[in-house]
């Protein structure tokens, strides 16, 4: 059976106070059991902390982006070992926001999938479209063509990642996809994923997700869990969403 998986995603949000309260009432509020697993995925300054904080807990922590590159002259990028030093579980790679604002390609995500799982991390690949391609009716195209970018580079390796259906239209505006409308392409992408041989790939959804909103989302055949902005900065809410 797929686990369930909730990973929060701090965005450029935080500081050293702010996240110590946090990190606490993570610790304090989360109970472990068998195939759930909560993430924070922190700004890089902030690895060593949560580091600190939640080494030897059932919480894991990661990073929101990685570079696709190994080492040498890259000036700003983080590659995906020094990650692996700070005890990284997880790196997103795609996400909306690094492909609307930084110019991540197609491409560009695929290689940093690539450069994470080389290094021992788990990428969490953000697939979704926006609004005016949606309402273009070319959803399933945009969010299987940058599924395959990643498939195509990783091959069987695909088996060992995370996959996030994030509509970008549903991203920190405080509108949802219907479960209806996410189950759908949750469902398209699993039959894409069953068909290169990685059926037990976690698909979570990502889109303003809230404590309540949750539980329906989450209660999908194909949702196996979330990614979660806004939400996660506040940890009962956070738990609330982990609980459903
Ligand atoms: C995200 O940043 O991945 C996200 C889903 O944000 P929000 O939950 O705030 O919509």
């Amino acid at each position: 059976m797929r686990g369930k998986l909730v990973v929060g995603n701090w965005k450029m949000n935080g500081g050293l106070a702010a996240n110590a309260a946090l990190l606490s009432a993570l610790k304090a509020g989360w109970q472990p059991a068998a195939g759930r697993e909560i993430a924070v995925c922190v700004p890089y300054p902030y690895l060593p902390q949560a580091q600190a904080a939640l080494a030897g807990t059932a919480i894991g922590w990661g990073a929101q982006d990685v570079s696709e590159h190994d080492a040498g002259a890259y000036t700003g990028e983080v590659s995906a070992a020094m990650l692996r030093d700070f005890g990284c579980r997880y790196a997103i790679v795609g996400h909306s926001e690094r492909r609307q604002f930084f110019g991540d390609t197609d491409g560009v995500v695929a290689a940093k999938a690539a450069a994470a799982l080389a290094a021992g991390l788990v990428p969490i690949a953000c697939v979704g479209e926006t609004l005016a391609e949606r309402e273009a009716g070319t959803t399933d195209a945009v969010v299987v063509r940058q599924l395959d970018a990643v498939l195509t580079r990783l091959g069987p390796d695909v088996a060992r990642i995370v996959v996030a259906y994030e509509p970008v239209w549903a991203i920190g505006t405080g509108r949802t996809a219907s479960p209806e409308q996410a189950q759908a392409v949750h469902a398209m992408l699993r039959a894409r994923l069953e068909k290169a041989g990685a059926s037990g790939v976690p698909l979570l959804y990502g889109g303003s997700v809230k404590a309540d909103n949750a539980v329906a989302l989450f209660a999908m055949v194909d949702i196996d869990g979330g990614l979660i902005g806004g939400a996660s900065l506040k940890a009962a809410e956070f738990l609330a969403i982990a609980r459903a």
